[in-house]
């Protein structure tokens, strides 16, 4: 039988189906995006900082590579008489587990840590410290407490060296971890005769995303027509999900008209989708552009948000502008173009503001898509104070575009999503993301963050400048498009 290491072991728990693939059919999988790496890399930095908790400890240096080299260090250690250990390795029971920190108690029992990058502790992490105290526990020693060591949105970073113990904070889910561990080695032996067997049929649906996102998706959901999917419905829960799968019904199109389930949001869906046509309530959206003032401002932020704190005075995963774009829209159609981007790794949010407020005028709506931009003004105007009046009547001038669309625009390629990125190739299919080297925010903020922390050169670091520009003009540009949309139809 397989022995299952402690990431496996999660994984099977999230789905048998995932952990049958990753260890039968490991081409499956998507290659790890680079906003992916970035967070694992994140996590190994965080890691190595809450060490710092324990000092004096000794590191087990084996890699994942060198399981048995990593338990025969991790037990001459222990028999040396270490007391403070990091990442030292068990095995029992069918599992094998690194231990993130292992620090010996006053009364011969050990307490063993675990080290998230997360805000607090989930479920998931209780598991997963739960089957590694169950190696512990079967290799000989006697765990005390089971501890999840996170990161604390209280701590305010003061420059220089991180105070440790005020960046992390500690929760004990001894209790927790404990009421889990009896079920681990009937869980162990589920998954190992699992992986003897043959592909397991798990149906789609919240797993493949929830806890984790899963890398076999394009695999298990190819069944899928490419146009329409059920799983595309808005809000779709397992329940429907498997309702409709078990009747046969792959695309929205399909839904049967009396299928009782469904909540308004997805029948309004299913509806433009069979309808095949966009549907516009053309009196209720002159009523609500009735309401702009103009000229009109469309603004959009690009945001960092570090778990680990970059500058002084700001928090783990404080979210942070260093960039915007605002396209100006004349009643008469002239259309101007103003942009910050932040260059250096100083903190942004000063120059930022300045910038900001002389860009946005004092007179005219400032359009924005979800109330993402309306937070990111409340927070500047936190961030700097000596801006802070001015940018209160910026917020007072703000304008939601997506509560518009959502009410009064259904169009089938959306299926009743109203996010930018689904709405934008619906009404503007000429007006895309798809070409431009960073097409989302995510991988807009890890590409900026390599700039910050020295980890660009002046090639990339240019390089990326540029694209961010075209990424984020874009998204302003979109609503341009969208609002001459919008208008043309009311007048129609
Ligand atoms: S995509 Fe979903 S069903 Fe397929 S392996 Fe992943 S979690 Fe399981």
């Amino acid at each position: 039988m397989r022995t299952l290491s402690k990431s496996r072991f999660q994984k099977g728990l999230q789905c048998e189906k995932a952990l049958w693939l990753l260890l039968h059919r490991p081409e499956l999988a998507a290659s790890t995006s680079e906003s992916q790496q970035w967070i694992f890399d994140q996590g190994s930095e965080t890691g190595r900082l809450a060490q710092r908790l324990f000092p004096g400890g000794v590191e087990v240096a084996e890699d994942h590579t060198q399981g048995d080299q990593a338990l025969e260090t991790t037990a001459r250690l222990l028999a040396e008489g270490a007391r403070v250990l990091y990442e030292p390795a068990f095995s029992f029971g069918g599992v094998f587990a690194r231990v993130d920190i292992l620090v010996a108690a006053d009364d011969g029992r050990w307490d063993l840590y675990e080290v998230k990058s997360s805000t607090r502790t989930k479920d998931v992490h209780v598991t997963d410290a739960a089957v590694q105290a169950y190696a512990v526990e079967g290799s000989g020693l006697a765990v005390r407490s089971i501890n999840i060591v996170h990161l604390d949105t209280t701590y305010v970073y003061t420059g220089g060296d991180y105070d440790v113990s005020a960046l992390f904070a500690i929760d004990d889910i001894t209790e927790a971890a404990r009421a889990f561990m009896p079920e681990v080695p009937t869980a162990v032996a589920r998954l190992q005769a699992m992986l003897e067997g043959p592909e397991p049929q798990v149906k789609i649906g919240e797993r493949c995303s929830s806890p984790y996102g899963c890398d076999f998706t394009g695999y298990c959901h190819a069944f899928l027509p490419g146009e329409h999917p059920v799983t595309a419905l808005p809000r779709i829960k397992d329940p429907l999900l498997h309702a409709l799968l078990d009747l046969g019904v792959l695309s929205i199109n399909d839904v049967p008209d009396d299928f009782a389930r469904l909540n308004a949001v997805q029948r309004e869906a299913i509806a433009v989708v069979k309808a095949g046509e966009p549907h516009v309530d053309r009196p209720g959206l002159a009523r609500s552009l009735g309401g702009l003032e103009w000229p009109v401002y469309h603004l959009d932020f690009e945001t960092i948000n570090p778990g680990l704190p970059i500058w002084p005075g700001t928090r783990p995963y404080e979210v942070i502008a260093f960039q915007y774009s605002v396209h100006i829209q004349h009643e008469d159609g002239r259309v101007e173009h103003r942009e910050y981007l932040h260059r250096g790794s100083d903190d942004p949010r000063p120059a930022l503001a300045r910038q900001l407020v002389a860009d946005l005028d004092t007179a005219g709506s400032v359009t924005h898509y979800t109330p993402y931009e309306r937070t990111q003004l409340r927070a500047l105007a936190r961030a700097v104070p000596e801006c802070a009046a001015e940018i209160e009547a910026i917020i007072d001038r703000l304008f939601d575009l997506e509560p518009v669309i959502r009410q009064n625009m259904r169009h089938p390629r959306a299926a009743g999503r109203s996010s930018i990125k689904a709405v934008l190739p619906a009404w503007c299919p000429d007006c895309s993301y798809a070409d431009l080297a960073i097409n989302e925010g995510q991988l807009a903020s890890v590409r900026y963050l390599r700039i910050v922390k020295g980890l660009a050169d002046a090639d990339e670091a240019e390089a990326t400048y540029r694209d961010l520009l075209e990424y984020c003009g874009l998204d302003t540009y979109a609503m341009v498009r969208l609002l001459n949309e919008m208008l043309r139809l009311s007048r129609e």
